[in-house]
């Protein structure tokens, strides 16, 4: 899997980040950054919830 972040679209609500932080940071204007892109299988399923959690659709999956 490779997580995919359009920076433009999120609103910095931060639900990634408590879904998954060992694969999502906020910068300073609290807008995502993806630390890892494909997770290990131990941070996947965190980061799926993730990515079903974010409220403006800013990220996605690829499956690889
Ligand atoms: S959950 Fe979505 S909107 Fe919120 S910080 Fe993460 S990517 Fe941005």
């Amino acid at each position: 899997m490779k997580i995919k972040a359009d920076r433009d679209v999120c609103i910095g609500a931060g639900n990634c980040v408590l879904a998954a932080e060992n694969v999502f940071d906020q910068d300073d204007d609290a807008i995502v950054v993806v630390l890892v892109e494909s997770p290990d299988d131990e941070d996947a399923e965190s980061a799926r919830n993730a990515v079903g959690s974010c409220p403006s659709g800013a990220l996605s999956i690829e499956e690889t």
